[in-house]
């Protein structure tokens, strides 16, 4: 058996189990065509969505008691994303993104907060968000623009985020601002957000390269009024936690985007072998000439290395989540799943389009659309070169090596 889920036995039926029921829901659901008409709408697909969340799709490795599909690995997680992803990278991405950063709550919120704020998002109802980036603080959010002052028992919040995915259609969502601005980093706070509260203005971003199905916009922050209640963990665990949070969700946030990347190089492959079997030039299909074959050898490789180090740092996320793994450690491994993940998917993405010729430049063959899509990968969620410096920084600190 060649089946990665067979790497972790305690799991394996159950996961292959996830992983049929995800399969089964992109078959009857997703389609090309309904990726491409999506896409042009630039519209989020809600009806897939809410579906996949009747299905338990959308946090599987969450607690049933919020909502989510009660696993006991984050593998589960990586399980349904690379499936969704790979039969239709469009609506799988949007699908994927729409309990984006909720997580973030479910690790460091209230009881409170976790049972009233996820389990919409898990049902499909609602999507979420998670609120860093500014326009003069992307990669560095070590000190922030967005204020938040104490006034009685509520944060007036001042400021402006861009590039917020689902920050257009989310009804609530995360926020990082300034609790202490002369501490820098040590004084930020993470604040639950609703978008229809008075003050806040979200303005939506269109003319994206790809993932169109996924809205993506600007916060406005007018003195809005915050209750104190609102800070992720309340006041007293969570004042001043919100960078060292945010760090600690991206060790594990992070080994998701590289199986965003996985999901798309499956699909770009798939579409690329089929299309090497049926193409005929010189009399024969383009599968029987040697330099398709050493691509296409060369493309299945790189994607099961990305893959084995994907489901190897998920496994890692478990013990991590346990308090059993240098929070450095973690980082350089899912640093590295993010970047070898995405970089696999930027090659195999291009080597398909180079096997359709001229035909992969047309949307009608769809890897023209997986590249636009697969782009960002290696931008969000750090970009590749901070990741880099991740793994790094723990080499040099002594906290990890290969
Ligand atoms: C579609 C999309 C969705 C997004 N969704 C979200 C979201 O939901 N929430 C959110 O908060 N943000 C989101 N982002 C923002 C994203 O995380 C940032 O774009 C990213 O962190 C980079 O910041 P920046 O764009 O300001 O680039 P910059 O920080 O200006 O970086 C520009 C370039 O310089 C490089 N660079 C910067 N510093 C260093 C360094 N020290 N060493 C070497 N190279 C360096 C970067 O790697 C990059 O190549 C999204 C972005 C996009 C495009």
């Amino acid at each position: 058996m060649t089946d990665v889920l067979d790497l972790f036995p305690q799991y394996a039926e159950e996961l292959k189990l996830l992983r049929k029921t995800a399969r089964e829901y992109a078959q009857r659901n997703f389609s090309p065509e309904l990726a491409r008409e999506y896409e042009k709408k630039e519209e989020f697909p809600w009806d897939l969505y809410k579906k996949a969340g009747e299905l338990g799709l959308l946090a599987p490795s969450i607690p049933t008691d919020y909502g989510g599909g009660g696993f006991t690995t984050y593998i589960a997680d990586i399980v349904v994303t690379e499936e969704l992803v790979r039969a239709e990278p469009t609506l799988g991405l949007a699908i994927m993104a729409g309990p984006f950063t909720s997580h973030m709550l479910y690790f460091f919120g209230t009881e409170e907060q976790r049972k009233k704020y996820l389990p919409p998002v898990y049902r499909g109802e609602n999507t979420f968000f998670g609120a860093y980036t500014e326009p003069e603080h992307g990669t560095d959010i070590t000190q922030l623009n967005t204020v938040a002052e104490k006034k009685g028992d509520k944060y007036i919040i001042r400021g402006m985020k861009t590039f917020i995915t689902n920050a257009p259609t989310a009804k609530y969502g995360l926020l990082l601002a300034q609790t202490e601005p002369e501490k820098r980093h040590r004084g930020q706070t993470l604040f639950i957000i609703h978008t229809d509260w008075p003050g806040i203005t979200i303005r939506r971003l269109t003319g994206k390269m790809g993932q169109r199905t996924i809205p993506v916009g600007e916060i406005y922050l007018d003195n809005v009024e915050v209750p104190a209640e609102n800070v992720l963990g309340g006041e007293e665990k969570g004042l001043n936690q919100g960078f060292y949070w945010t760090l600690a969700y991206f060790n594990v946030s992070r080994i998701g985007v590289a199986t965003l990347g996985l999901g798309i190089a499956l699909a770009a492959f798939d579409k690329a072998l089929e299309y090497a079997q049926k193409r005929n030039q010189f009399g024969q299909p383009l599968i029987n000439f040697e330099m398709i074959q050493e691509k296409l050898a060369r493309m299945a490789m790189l994607i099961e290395a990305a893959r084995s180090l994907i489901y190897r740092a998920a496994y890692y996320v478990d013990d991590y989540l346990k308090f059993k793994i240098d929070p450095r450690a973690m980082g350089a491994i899912a640093g590295a799943a993010k970047v070898y993940g995405t970089e696999v998917a930027n090659y195999v993405v291009d080597e398909a389009i180079q096997i359709h010729g001229g035909y992969g430049y047309f949307e009608e063959f769809d890897v023209e659309r997986y590249w636009r899509d697969h782009r960002v990968t290696r931008i969000y969620e750090g970009t590749n070169e901070i990741n880099l410096l991740t793994i790094s920084d723990a080499l040099r600190r002594g906290v990890w090596k290969p």
